[in-house]
């Protein structure tokens, strides 16, 4: 042994201590052993585009970004981001003051809440919350508000087929307090699959706006939105474009996850902010990938048209599979997920079925209630992720039909 004294001893720090092992590792490795489709973790099984990847090798060969970037982020790709935004959005930025570019979205939520927060500040957040956002606000001190979202059908009912995670917004309004600094958002929202409505947002907007409270948004699936669902951006709600930081990513519109080319828009205090943390965390990434990404971003319409059609047809593959299969199904209006319910299969625990579930019928998936505060809450239901090939999704809805 080391014979280091108890005090001596490594170990993660109090704030970060229920942090140490995420449940996507251990779904992995269970996925491997057992030979098992993985619908667990978010990332899709093929590449991105062939012209994007290609631009990637010539930025490479051509000696572009190979050496430190500018801090901020290339031009071409902060004038990208500021013209995507305007263009689809009709959201105006300066690329030189309002956009920074970051090593993903995952370093742009810590770079904000890391900017933005003294310690005991609270945070509102959505529950089930992205996986990244307990820690974020733990690493910076602050204390994490769950409001969470509940199914409900349009007729009110609870937990049936047709029905969505929605926001109570009155449950929204009494989690704001006098500590309250800052909301996250996260719309079209991981894990559950709802795209917020104008009516949520506008709520949201208007609670922002009367209690003077900053607004983090993820918005990194703004591209995944299917059938009437529309994704609006927080920012361009009333009184909002100047306290909210709107958070975007390359990973999930382009299919390149592993690129790690994120962004931050926002009033020029606010990315001055972000930045100040940013140079200190990773100071500049990803630089040839920057420059694929500028021109990614800069894609026709149909690139956009036809990534989201074809997503759209994975998600009804499995949704049918997983309805067949004997799940309450949540269709989601976006994202890359699937979100069901279990009870109809007669479980309730969705980590029990979910550690279950490889040796079962040969798909891992993962339980829910990792994304929650209130385990008992999220515990009967289970997520899968549709961003994979057709023939996979295929064989997964084959495998849990003997369930
Ligand atoms: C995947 C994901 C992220 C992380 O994005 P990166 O650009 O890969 O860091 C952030 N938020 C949500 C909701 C996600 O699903």
């Amino acid at each position: 042994m080391t014979g280091m004294t108890s005090s001596a001893r490594p170990r993660l720090n109090r704030r970060l201590a229920e942090f140490g092992t995420t449940i996507f590792a251990e779904m992995s490795a269970l996925a491997v052993s057992t030979g098992s489709i993985n619908l667990g973790q978010g990332f899709p099984d093929t590449d991105g585009p062939e012209e994007v990847r290609e631009a990637a090798v010539r930025a490479l060969r051509d000696g572009r970004g190979n050496q430190y970037p500018p801090g901020p982020g290339i031009p071409e790709l902060r004038t990208a981001i500021a013209a995507h935004q305007l263009r689809r959005y009709g959201l105006s930025y300066d690329p030189d003051t309002e956009v920074l570019v970051t090593a993903g979205a995952t370093e742009a939520i810590a770079a904000s809440l890391l900017a933005l927060l003294e310690p005991g500040d609270e945070v509102v957040a959505l529950e089930p919350y992205y996986d990244s956002y307990a820690a974020s606000i733990a690493m910076a001190g602050g204390r994490r508000v769950p409001v969470t979202l509940r199914p409900y059908s349009d007729n009110g009912a609870e937990g049936t087929e047709g029905a969505r995670f929605r926001l109570d917004l009155d449950e929204l309004r009494a989690a704001v307090t006098d500590r309250t600094r800052l909301l996250l958002i996260n719309t079209p929202h991981n894990p559950t699959g709802t795209v917020l409505t104008r009516a949520e947002l506008a709520a949201i907007a208007e609670l922002a706006v009367e209690r003077d409270l900053l607004v983090v948004t993820d918005e990194v699936y703004e591209h995944l939105v299917f059938d009437d669902a529309e994704h609006l951006p927080l920012a361009a709600f009333p009184g909002m474009r100047e306290r909210t930081v709107t958070i975007g990513s390359a990973g999930k519109t382009f299919s390149f996850t592993g690129w790690k080319v994120g962004w931050v828009t926002a009033a020029p205090e606010l990315v001055s902010a972000v930045r100040a943390v940013k140079q200190f965390l990773t100071y500049v990434s990803s630089g040839p990938f920057q420059y694929a990404v500028a021109e990614a971003l800069a894609l026709p319409e149909s690139y956009f048209d036809g990534f989201r059609r074809d997503m759209l047809a994975r998600r009804d593959i499995l949704a049918q599979g997983l309805t067949e299969a004997g799940f309450t199904v949540f269709r989601p209006a976006g994202t890359y997920f699937i979100t069901t319910d279990i009870r109809p299969l007669g479980e309730k625990d969705g980590f029990a079925f979910c550690r279950a579930l490889p040796e079962r019928a040969g798909v891992v998936a993962i339980p829910n209630a990792v994304f929650y505060d209130d385990r008992e809450a999220g515990a009967p239901f289970v997520r899968f992720a549709f961003c994979k090939r057709e023939e996979v999704l295929r064989e997964a809805a084959e495998r849990l039909r003997h369930l």
